[in-house]
């Protein structure tokens, strides 16, 4: 068996331990002598899962206890309505930095009015627009943020300020990589696949004064109330999806040992391929430095066939799903939770056995 490194941008590599964990229990999870794709989600077993993998998220993220967690499905997409669905009654203030603002923004429309504050669109969102308090409009119920911007690879290192406004933020690639004070936002929710497990399930962190005002007649599963209401099992959840969040979840705490941890971890990865990226004669990246991403690195050579070559040549040593986002171009590499050290290492490696050979056709 030859594993790759993956450095997909998501669905996303997942930790050996976690997946070899899985396969222990794929025919007999826990004594139940089933799969737990096989469980119902009444079943005692089952509330366990889902009761642990809550509980850890909790002590993981120390979210205060006045803040629901739901599982939900529909990915990050269905959020972008999901959020105005429930959260929207004037207006909200959204900060465009790339694909998935644009997106959040395209949903909020359809159901209330929406100011673009500040944008990065000019410059190929190639940084984040800092906002003054004055920005925000007066009658938005919030202001809504993508923490890290998956496609573009930016990042908030700073809160925007919003006096007076909650605070919406997609954390979908950013989840999990360094501690996260709860208490600064009011609502955060994020797709599993890029830091958190497999596709299928998306964690809501809500607090619990703002469930229960959703627009009238709206479908009962895209209301947060039905979720808390009913332990996020009002219908059959995403059950596989949220054990293995559970088991991803398991191993920060048991095996990293908790976030602190894990930023180490981030920051290193990062910092090894930027310093690469930087002092190379080839690559270039082009987002402002104070907004570099840690978890996801876009680069390019300044040639389309060598970017091509590059992507081909790579998986040829397997180093695979480079390639960069079709609106971005050049490569990408993701760096999530689950990619080692040693998987950085080798692609700075070949990086640089690629630059030897190819600097002169340049
Ligand atoms: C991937 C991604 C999404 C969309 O997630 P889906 O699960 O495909 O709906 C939204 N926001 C961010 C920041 C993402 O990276």
């Amino acid at each position: 068996m030859t594993r790759v490194y993956n450095f997909s941008a998501g669905p996303a590599c997942l930790p050996e331990w976690v997946l070899k964990k899985a396969a222990d229990e794929m025919l007999d999870a826990r004594q139940s002598g089933m799969s737990v794709m096989e469980m119902s989600h009444r079943s005692q077993e089952f509330q366990e899962i889902l009761d642990t993998c809550k509980a850890r998220l909790r002590r993981l993220m120390n979210i205060p206890e006045n803040y629901e967690i739901l599982f939900c499905q529909g990915g990050g997409t269905m959020q972008f309505s999901m959020v105005p669905l429930n959260l929207l009654k004037h207006s909200a203030d959204i900060i465009n930095t790339g694909q998935w603002t644009k997106k959040a923004i395209m949903e909020h429309k359809k159901l209330g009015e929406v100011h673009v504050i500040a944008s990065s669109a000019e410059d190929n969102f190639t940084y984040i627009p800092k906002i003054k308090p004055e920005d925000l409009s007066q009658d938005s119920d919030y202001l809504y943020i993508c923490e890290n911007n998956t496609i573009y690879g930016t990042k908030y290192k700073e809160l925007p300020p919003h006096p007076g406004k909650l605070l919406v933020a997609d954390m979908s690639s950013c989840i999990l990589s360094e501690p996260c004070d709860v208490s600064q936002y009011d609502l955060i929710f994020a797709g599993a696949q890029k830091n958190m497990g497999p596709a299928g399930v998306t964690i809501v962190i809500v607090k619990k004064d703002l469930i229960g005002n959703a627009k009238e007649n709206i479908p009962s599963l895209l209301d947060y109330k039905t979720y808390a209401d009913n332990d996020s099992m009002y219908n059959t959840p995403p059950c596989y999806s949220i054990y293995m969040v559970g088991l991803v979840l398991e191993w920060l705490e048991e095996q990293i040992g908790g976030l602190e941890e894990m930023e180490k971890l981030t920051h290193k990865r990062a910092k090894m391929l930027y310093d690469y990226i930087d002092s190379s004669k080839l690559y270039s990246n082009p987002v402002a430095k104070e907004d570099r991403s840690y978890t996801n690195i876009p680069f390019v050579t300044g040639s389309e066939e060598l970017d091509k070559k590059f992507v081909k040549e790579a998986k040829e040593h397997g180093l695979v799903n480079l390639k960069g986002h079709r609106s971005v171009g050049g490569m990408r590499a993701s760096l999530y939770n689950a990619m080692p050290v040693e998987g950085v290492e080798a692609l700075i490696e070949f990086m640089k056995n690629f630059e030897k050979e190819n600097l002169a056709h340049v």
